[in-house]
């Protein structure tokens, strides 16, 4: 096992299969355009399988696949059945928006996929309209209904809950992720980049999220888990759990073992990197995956990434990064890093 200079292994990989989202949500795409990554340089689902074995082989052993919106993605489900396959994977997971799962969620299941995460920030079909600038509620929940229905065995819902916007919200998403069979974890807004409308006053923080879930519901009790998962689990009285994900206000970099695989091969060592390593050259020159194994062992053992910390210790807390920087490199977006 491979440990960065804080001790950290390298266990869990997001692999983002396209930079591309048919939706435009405000704290991640909130811009008139984007430049994309150029086509010839996304990776094919034979390269993703190159690499992603020499990532199994350096001790990873969770796969998240991510995007943008991965169901964009031609033919996923010949990637998910592909790296199913591989028993190095012990969980094999995918972070969707849900607005293409309606159609895909029994044929990700056929192919091998073992758990869903779905983006649901909002009951209010208007306000998600808002929120994301498509009129696509309506197919978001029709998604969540057919994962529940193809029997995924774990099934959750992210929802990042800004000041303004949704925090009215918690209890009611609460009940329904108990009505459909889904844990929800609340995300508290991330100032990474993309984020360009982020303003510490709209962070809800995870305390305040928990006091105002307590007078809805009662005493909240703490789950105590030995994982390096980044939400942070508790139960309500009748038993329904829900997680907070606090990277803003409470961040765990601590415990981080994540990584991240852009669409073109840029390997990210934490979310809010400045710079990556690229993977997508090397293997098109050839590389075997022992150099790939190298590669990928060196940098990792090199990693003091720690962003969520050092952003927390900074005095004038403003968007991670402007938007004439990320007009010039598309790595530096959060729906390219796949969130
Ligand atoms: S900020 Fe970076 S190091 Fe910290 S938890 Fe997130 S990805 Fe990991």
């Amino acid at each position: 096992m491979i440990l960065d200079r804080f001790d950290r292994p390298l266990r869990s990989l997001r692999v983002s299969v396209t930079d591309r989202c048919n939706l435009r949500c405000q704290y991640c795409m909130p811009e008139a355009d984007y430049v994309w990554l150029p086509r010839d340089n996304v990776l094919t689902f034979e390269e993703i399988g190159r690499i992603v074995d020499a990532f199994t082989e350096t001790g990873v052993d969770r796969v998240r696949i991510t995007g943008g919106e991965p169901l964009l993605r031609r033919d996923l489900p010949r990637l998910v059945e592909a790296l199913a396959a591989r028993s190095a994977i012990k969980d094999l997971a995918l972070t969707t928006n849900g607005v293409l799962l309606r159609q895909q969620a029994s044929t990700l299941k056929r192919a091998g996929l073992h758990r869903v995460t779905v983006s649901l920030d909002t009951l209010d079909p208007q306000r998600f309209a808002v929120l994301t600038r498509f009129d696509e509620h309506r197919a978001v929940l029709a998604g969540i209904d057919a994962a529940a229905a193809a029997g995924f065995q774990s099934l959750k819902i992210d929802s990042v809950v800004i000041r303004g916007v949704n925090e009215g919200e918690l209890a009611a998403l609460l009940e329904y992720g108990r009505r459909v069979g889904a844990e929800v974890r609340f995300i508290e807004y991330m100032d990474v980049g993309g984020a360009t409308r982020w303003t510490p006053e709209a962070v809800v923080s995870r305390r305040e999220m928990l006091s105002a879930l307590e007078s809805r519901f009662g005493a909240i009790v703490p789950i105590a888990e030995e994982t390096s998962a980044p939400a942070d689990r508790y139960a309500l009285p009748d038993g329904t759990t829900f997680g907070i994900i606090s990277s803003t206000t409470e961040p765990f970099c601590v415990s981080c073992d994540r990584s991240r695989l852009t669409a073109d091969g840029m390997w990210l060592m934490c979310l809010y990197a400045k710079a990556g390593t690229d993977l997508r050259r090397p293997l098109r020159a050839g590389a075997t995956r022992e150099e790939l194994v190298r590669l990928i062992s060196r940098m990792w053992s090199l990693r003091a990434d720690r962003g969520a910390e050092e952003r927390l210790a900074s005095a004038r807390r403003q968007p991670l990064i402007t938007l004439a920087a990320l007009k010039k490199d598309a790595h530096l977006e959060m729906h390219t890093r796949g969130g």
